[in-house]
């Protein structure tokens, strides 16, 4: 028998499905116009919203501490990775949130797993909605505690289903802005809930931070609640331009992280480079207001050519999903954009549900309107003609 053979069975199982996966090679820095396979494209599916990646001051800056600090941390944070540069992008994250304290981790998904299974244990319950971002399904499982799926931004479910087990201690976890679908979680009523039950309320603000709230803060500041969250999640590789993740919240939680959190332990931290761009990326966000605006009229002008074609989609945030079902269907029409000069990803099971493959459209700062309109208009072609 060859032991490979169950691993390439599945393989093309894939393929026949639809479902099979590959890279695409970039051969510029990402931003609004980004090349690939010997050609340009207008950029729509990068998470940079803000164009911060390919920021010539931050660019500088980062290549100036990499020269101070050098190229790798050399250890985990508990031994020798701890730098200067390292304490004061968590100085600043802390107050760009509006905390007491922050701890960074090399990358979003691992703050997820780190955070949650540090703050959940087997005699826990955690509530998590149903769409909620991978790395915190797998932090619930890595967590053993029961997890418990309550219906999407459904408050009411989710209250049905903490009632069935009141007394239990635990969290309730959820995206902020959820990836795939660009909506906003109920802040409010979640909060209520926490409070109500005393669990602990926990926001991943992956696609918040940098893109909602009236100076880009994110989702507490959204709702003119900040400081009402236990847990804030984020991370520094979308709006911020920069790659990590980190934690924030009390002097307690974080205390807390740091002893506890066994991806942020065992794993070396980051490079001073990365903490330089995170840190020019946060300082861009709080001191020029106008990347946010540009990206929210750019997400708003495309909505509204879509919706005179009658096709209604979410555009509170950066990301506008085009749901078109059909996986087959769905790589064709990002196909055809391709060739017309537009990069939108085909999103597919199993980052989505079965059947519900879509456009995901994300916006950039530096998109200009007619880009913007103009994608439009060629998604509503694609979809007439196919
Ligand atoms: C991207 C993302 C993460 C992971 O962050 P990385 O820094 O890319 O590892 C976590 N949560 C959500 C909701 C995300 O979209």
């Amino acid at each position: 028998m060859n032991k490979w053979s169950k691993y390439q069975d599945e393989l093309d199982a894939l393929k026949a499905n639809n479902l099979y996966r590959k890279m695409t090679v970039f051969d510029s820095a990402q931003s609004s116009v980004t090349a690939a396979n010997q050609r340009q494209y207008h950029m729509f599916s990068s998470n940079s919203y803000l164009d911060l990646c390919n920021d010539d001051k931050i660019k500088a800056y980062a290549s100036e501490v990499m020269k101070k600090y050098g190229t790798g941390s050399g250890g985990s944070r508990l031994t020798t990775g701890t730098s200067r540069i390292h304490v004061e992008l968590e100085r600043l994250i802390a107050n760009f949130k509006k905390r007491e304290a922050s701890v960074v981790f090399a990358t979003g998904y691992m703050a997820n797993v780190g955070v949650i299974s540090a703050l959940a244990s087997k005699d826990d319950i955690i509530y998590s909605d149903e769409l909620n971002h991978a790395s915190i399904i797998d932090g619930c499982r890595l967590s053993r505690a029961k997890v418990i799926v309550y219906k999407h931004n459904d408050m009411a479910d989710l209250e049905e289903k903490i009632r069935l087990n009141s007394g239990r201690s635990g969290l309730i976890v959820s995206d902020g802005v959820f990836s795939m679908d660009g909506d906003i979680v109920d802040l409010p009523n979640l909060v209520a809930l926490a409070d109500k039950y005393s669990l602990l309320s926990v926001i991943d603000d992956a696609h918040a931070t940098g893109v909602i709230g009236k100076t880009g803060r994110g989702t507490e500041e959204y709702y003119d609640m900040e400081g009402s969250v236990d847990v804030v999640i984020g991370t520094l590789s979308k709006a911020i331009g920069s790659e990590g993740g980190f934690v924030c919240g009390s002097q307690l939680l974080i205390q807390y992280i740091i002893n506890k959190a066994r991806s942020f332990i065992f794993s070396t931290s980051l490079s001073p480079a990365s903490m330089a761009a995170s840190i020019g990326g946060i300082r861009a966000i709080m001191n020029d207001l106008k990347r946010l605006q540009r990206l929210h009229q750019n997400t708003a002008a495309f909505a509204l050519c879509l919706r005179k074609a009658n096709i209604i989609v979410n555009s509170q945030s950066a990301i506008v999903p085009i749901v078109i079902g059909d996986e087959a269907r769905t790589l064709k029409i990002a196909e055809k954009l391709k060739e017309r000069g537009f990069y939108v990803s085909a999103i597919r099971y199993p980052t989505v549900a079965r059947g519900s493959a879509r456009l995901r459209v994300t916006f950039m700062s530096s998109h200009t309107t007619a880009e913007a309109e103009a994608l439009a208009s060629e998604i509503i072609q694609c979809l007439s003609e196919e």
